[in-house]
């Protein structure tokens, strides 16, 4: 088993190589460092994943049998005639057959494709093309349901498997099960150039139409350098990434990170449900759980006490990521679960943690935490032909990071001239607005297109919205920037009241009064609209472009990853 290094504050991606095992002549394959080393150490029988079913039983794979059926999923892809460069995609929940495809494809050197489970056919099939998929993983059900009638459509798709059919659908659909309980478990893991694809992650789409960011297999020394540096993990951990598959830090966080350092993940089945959720910690005696934003604002609305019903004594760390972690959730943390949530930022892009709160180092609750090691950051004003570094402290900028992060995807797919826009010489422009403090701690603003310029004023949206969720009567709120022919634009913000809550103008002068006497009147809302729900992306965040295309009767663009609204 691979040598903890101790000094994880300062542990690289130089410390992450000298961790893995390497391919002669230096290659390097995700499914290798993840799953077959281990499945030929003595940590062979350790358990790799432990899938929680919607019953609550457990389904355990160890290193040596993932190894196993991974290899056979290879072999499968094999004989269906998959090679490099090839494109596998997987519609599934969170079930084991997600992990043996992810691990089986890569063993196979081809690129594997996560889709979120709950897509409608529409996102899919764009998902689909754009990706030019020859082979889609899923269910029966969802077969059936989102992609069987489009199937004459996506000229690419070669080839459906099914996890759960008992026998072949037609020529081109067919069972898995049979073909995996047909197929050897003697694939030869390909020398692995590092520079080869490995996974293709469509973004969130928050902000437009999804792009298809690539990432190689040498991206792995940013996830385990980081979980070693950032999540700390160790040998007898117990980690749980709550994240979807669907998106990339289901992928990162939710396989590689924890395999590569032969730990035990768990993977629950299920969605949120804070008992559950709280059940599992304790069952399972979770040491390390990295969670999102989301998850905590549900957890933190609850009266639930965890400490007084649940035995959470197994929990190291919480970690988030995924949107802005407000301070006063850092302090629930402290308050409920004996320990600070910790922030990091990172972006499906970036392949990896960029930005962190670590449990070593001491935490200012609402900062995105420091770089980690390895990775410089800074904020800049970016023309269209330079990143100019602002080197004064507490300065509004764009964040930019230096383009030599081995997790940075390599091209976005079918966009490459969109992609190569994203640079200015050694920097890569992350189209996030935020501040550096004197001592080097990174606080967000907001992104690039949300910043709201109002009387010279440069406003965040978050800034404005963590204050006005702080008021008794706000659970949920949205800001965006409204033309104005005086200010340039005026702050709007859109509020979801608490049950019990009546729409009047007494309450929303109320929270407008709070907002300007927290904020100042510059920055505070001009007006408060309340509606029933906020539109956010499946992932949890919030769109705000489609609230501004509707507020000013424009075209709403790429709908297909909306949530609600
Ligand atoms: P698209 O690029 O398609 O518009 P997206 O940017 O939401 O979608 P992701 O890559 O999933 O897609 O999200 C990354 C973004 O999420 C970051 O650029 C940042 O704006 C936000 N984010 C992630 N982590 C944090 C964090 N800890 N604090 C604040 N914002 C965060
Ligand atoms: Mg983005």
């Amino acid at each position: 088993m691979s040598v903890i290094v101790l000094d994880r504050g300062s542990y690289t991606w130089e410390d992450a190589g000298k961790e893995l095992d390497w391919q002669p002549g230096g290659g390097i394959n995700i499914a290798h460092e993840a799953v077959r080393r281990h499945a030929l150490s003595d940590r062979r029988d350790h358990v790799a994943i432990r899938c929680i079913r919607q019953d609550r039983s457990c389904i355990n794979l160890t290193y040596a049998e993932l190894n196993t059926q991974a290899s056979r999923f290879a072999v499968v892809l094999r004989r269906l005639g998959v090679r490099d460069g090839h494109t596998v995609a997987v519609l599934l929940g969170r079930t084991p057959e997600l992990y043996i495809a992810a691990l089986g494809t890569w063993m196979r050197t081809a690129m594997f494709c996560p889709l979120y489970a709950a897509f409608g056919p529409e996102p899919i099939r764009q998902r689909l093309v754009r990706g030019d998929v020859q082979v889609l993983v899923t269910t029966t059900s969802m077969f059936e349901r989102k992609v069987w009638h489009m199937m004459s459509a996506l000229s690419e798709l070669q080839t459906v498997l099914l996890t759960d059919a008992p026998s072949h659908m037609a020529p081109n659909v067919l069972s898995l099960p049979l073909l995996m309980a047909d197929a050897d478990a003697d694939h030869v893991i390909p020398r692995t150039d590092p520079q080869t694809p490995a996974s293709l992650h469509f973004t969130s789409g928050t902000t437009g139409m999804p792009k298809g960011a690539v990432h190689v297999h040498n991206a792995i020394l940013t996830h385990v350098a980081t979980a070693r540096s950032v999540l700390e993990l160790r040998d007898d951990d117990v980690f749980w990434c709550t994240a979807d598959p669907g998106w990339v830090t289901g992928t990162s966080y939710g396989i590689i990170a924890p395999l590569v350092c032969g730990v035990t993940m768990v993977v629950d089945e299920a969605e949120f449900d804070a008992s559950r959720w709280y059940g599992i910690l304790e069952e399972h005696r979770v040491t390390v759980w990295y969670t999102a934003p989301t998850a905590i604002r549900r957890l933190m609305r609850l009266h639930i006490k965890p400490r007084e019903t649940f035995d959470l004594s197994a929990l190291r760390s919480v970690h988030s990521v995924g949107e802005p972690l407000p301070a006063d959730a850092v302090r629930w943390g402290m308050d409920m679960l004996g320990m600070p949530v910790l922030d990091n930022w990172w972006q499906t892009e970036t392949g990896g943690i960029m930005i962190a709160n670590t449990p070593s180092m001491s935490v200012r609750p609402g900062s995105m935490g420091l770089p980690v090691p390895g990775v410089t950051a800074a904020i800049a004003e970016v023309t269209n032909t330079e990143a100019r570094i602002i080197e004064t402290p507490d300065v509004q900028g764009q964040l930019v990071l230096q383009r030599n992060v081995p997790s940075l995807c390599t091209t976005y797919l079918h966009e490459d001239e969109r992609y190569k826009r994203l640079f200015r010489g050694i920097w890569y422009i992350t189209g996030d607005i935020a501040k550096r403090d004197s001592d080097g701690y990174f606080w967000y603003v907001g992104r690039g297109d949300d910043i709201i310029k109002t009387s010279g004023h440069m406003v965040g949206p978050f800034e404005v919205e963590r204050v006005l969720v702080e008021h008794r009567a706000v659970v949920e709120a949205a800001v965006i920037g409204m033309p104005d022919p005086v200010v340039g634009e005026f702050v709007r913000a859109y509020v979801v009241l608490a049950d019990g809550v009546g729409n009047s103008e007494m309450i929303r002068q109320d929270i407008l009064a709070e907002a300007r006497r927290r904020l100042g009147p510059a920055v505070a809302p001009k007006e408060i609209l309340v509606v029933d729900a906020i539109p956010k992306t499946r992932s949890g965040k919030i769109m705000r472009r489609l609230l501004k295309a509707r507020a000013q009767g424009l075209p709403e663009g790429d709908t297909s990853t909306i949530e609600q609204g």
